[in-house]
């Protein structure tokens, strides 16, 4: 790949300051940049002192093993307790920790004193079960208020959780399990998603029947609905209800292994990626603090991610428990049982700051501008976005229909291997830029490198790297060292690839162009699909689009776009729209990256977190049959987009 690479064809050039009073009281300020510049080591460990530690770290980095890091090295402490019960202990214990609210309706509350409650009597249940420190243990949950309790049940009691996402199939559930060799799973019959009871326990009846490591299954009772037993089954309310709701927690190593989760499975198999205690929680604490200008007192904060994914595990768990915040947690769909739930949550609870994903985002685009205009939406004042690049026209919708214009967006750009933020805009200091995650956070190294791993100037594109470790760094992959050498640290010397493109525009500032395995080339030109994605977004009848490069005989790569047109668009068939779109993206980039062929498709196909998986569409365009398609959504997707495309050649 040459620098030319992921060249600046897209011209962006709006811009907005943060809101004065954000800026004159916010968390983050400039000075934070240049005191983490001045001592980077000495700036994270001041924000371990957020945590409670009960035994002090002695060095803060121990990197005498590239690239297996050691964080505040010999330091002890227990992440339950930081997230819950010293907040009790500070007199905190009334204030809300979250407001679940049910698909259906139904609500609960917990306090930081009822989640303590709670969270000791499943750490009681746990060991009753003979769970002991060090062991794994599976959590295949829907998002109801046991499933954070359950992870921090496991994190007082020092076993390493593994949450697999509750949409996934009993296959990629045994495969996760097998590979982590847990002892129990904790489930439930069922959770409610679009509107119907969605049964859980029958995936994991099939699942464990092939598990030999598998002592237990602890099953919540949600849905009531019928279920089979086993003798190896014990249910929630039998067993955790019952049990003491004082348990003392105690301390654990700084490295102490807190949890193990699978990569989405964007590009390709599933990792297993090991995080551990006092530097994830140091990191994950800072950058909700930071990023999101928490002000526990006053906020009300929703992720809507599922804590199946790194981001509900980092900010809708770890994050804003350590820092006492009130959060919304939200079982079901956006579309049930209408397509304004979502705003009508952040009405009734007056949320004040929200992350969301740009697939959410662009859905959002595609439903139309009305529906959330009938919501009230004036109690929020930050919004935030991860997952994928977010184009422009997104960021300015979101902006613009969500925000009110008066909300900063923070685009976040991080990976489950990184386990917190890592590039992004400070609210209170950033004068964003829209599809542009802006600047490694304070206490950050990111640069953008060439191919021999060299620096790029400002304007230049390349490959995104880590240059020093960081707090929340995966520590492995699970039972592999070797391939987490192979993968993350032999591209270049002594630096972390994440695997993503980005460039530095003439200000410096990252802007992130997707995955370098989806870098087009055509003819003889490196085209990125985030790119040419973002132009088809920004043409008024288009709410998402998804580009590959399929083999050409004359150019190469040819760029081939599947779109989604808006809602309300007219006019969106046939040859015609094809060409507008396609003049429409040569005018914006030039006429190298005009694609050779649009489809206009009903559904594109993703990850079950929401990442469009462009393998799939590269396949269908050149006419092969597909890759792994276990992490997809809805298989079904990919022969609505067949049946379209009569002319991929
Ligand atoms: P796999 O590694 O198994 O292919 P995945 O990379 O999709 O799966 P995650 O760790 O959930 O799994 O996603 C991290 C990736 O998501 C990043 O490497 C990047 O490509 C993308 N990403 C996340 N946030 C942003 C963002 N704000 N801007 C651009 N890309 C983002
Ligand atoms: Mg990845």
């Amino acid at each position: 790949m040459s620098q030319e690479t992921l060249s600046n064809l897209l011209q962006e050039n709006r811009r907005f300051a943060p809101p004065p009073e954000l800026a004159a009281s916010a968390n983050a300020t400039a000075e934070t940049y240049a005191e983490a510049a001045e001592d980077r080591l000495g700036f994270w460990a001041r924000q371990a002192e957020r945590l409670s530690w009960s035994k002090p770290w002695g060095e803060v980095l121990d990197w005498t093993n590239p690239p297996f890091a050691k964080w505040f090295v010999g330091g002890e402490l227990n992440v339950a307790y930081n997230c819950v019960d010293r907040h009790v202990e500070a007199g905190l214990g009334d204030r809300v920790a979250y407001h679940w609210e049910g698909e259906p309706g139904d609500t609960r509350t917990l306090t930081y004193a009822d989640l303590q409650g709670e969270v000791n009597k499943a750490a009681n249940a746990l060991l009753e079960l003979g769970v002991r420190k060090g062991d794994r243990v599976a959590i295949y949950l829907p998002m109801i208020p046991e499933l954070p309790i359950s992870m921090l049940a496991c994190a007082r009691i020092g076993a390493t959780h593994s949450v697999v996402f509750g949409g996934f199939s009993a296959d990629a559930l045994r495969k996760r399990i097998d590979d982590a060799q847990a002892k129990l799973v904790i489930t439930a019959d069922g959770g409610y998603r679009r509107g119907k009871p969605s049964a859980l326990k029958p995936t994991v009846d099939e699942a464990v029947a092939e598990t030999p490591s598998i002592e237990k299954v602890l099953v919540v009772r949600r849905t009531n609905e019928p279920t089979a037993t086993h003798e190896r089954d014990v249910w929630w309310h039998d067993l955790v209800d019952g049990q003491s709701d004082e348990h003392e927690a105690q301390p654990h190593d700084a490295e102490h292994p807190l949890f193990i989760l699978y990569t989405s499975g964007t590009t390709g198999n599933p990792k297993g990626i090991l995080h551990t205690s006092g530097g994830y929680l140091t990191q994950v604490a800072y950058t909700h603090h930071a990023v999101f200008d928490l002000k526990p007192e006053t906020d009300v904060y929703w992720c809507s991610a599922d804590i199946g994914w790194v981001t509900g595990h980092s900010y809708i768990v770890y994050g804003p428990l350590a820092n006492g915040a009130t959060s919304v947690m939200y079982e079901g769909t956006p579309d049930t049982p209408h397509r304004g739930r979502w705003w009508e949550v952040i009405q009734k609870y007056k949320v004040t700051i929200f992350y969301t994903a740009p697939t959410a985002i662009r859905t959002f685009m595609k439903w139309g501008d009305d529906i959330p205009a009938g919501y009230d939406l004036s109690s929020l004042r930050l919004i935030g976005s991860v997952g994928e690049p977010i184009n422009p026209e997104a960021y300015v919708w979101y902006r613009h229909h969500i925000g009110a214009d008066r909300c900063p967006v923070v685009d976040t750009w991080w990976q489950t291997e990184t386990g917190g933020i890592m590039i992004s805009p400070l609210p209170g200091v950033t004068e964003g830029k829209p599809g542009a995650a802006m600047r490694p956070l304070p206490g950050v190294s990111v640069d953008v490198v060439d191919d021999q791993g060299q620096a790029v100037p400002n304007g230049g594109g390349g490959f995104l790297v880590v240059k020093e470790p960081w707090p929340s760094m995966l520590r492995t992959i699970w039972g592999d060292d070797e391939r987490y050498v192979k993968t993350y640290w032999s591209r270049f010397e002594g630096m972390y690839f994440a695997g993503d493109g980005a460039k530095k525009d003439d200000d410096g500032d990252l802007w992130l162009l997707g995955r370098v395995d989806d870098v087009m080339l055509v003819s003889g030109h490196n085209i990125s699909t985030t790119e040419v994605e973002s132009a088809l977004v920004s043409h008024p009848k288009v709410a998402e689009a998804a580009v590959t490069g399929a083999t050409d005989p004359v150019t190469g790569q040819a760029i081939v776009a599947f779109v989604i047109p808006r809602g309300a668009a007219e006019g969106t068939e046939g040859e015609g729209f094809a060409k507008e779109l396609r003049d429409h993206v040569a005018k914006a980039l030039g006429p190298i990256a005009k694609p050779r062929q649009i489809m206009v498709v009903p559904e594109l196909p993703k990850t079950r977190s929401g990442k469009i998986m462009r393998r799939l569409l590269k396949d269908v365009a050149e006419n092969r049959s597909l890759g792994d398609v276990t992490t997809l959504t809805d298989g079904s997707v990919m022969d609505l987009i067949s049946a379209k495309l009569p002319a991929a050649k």
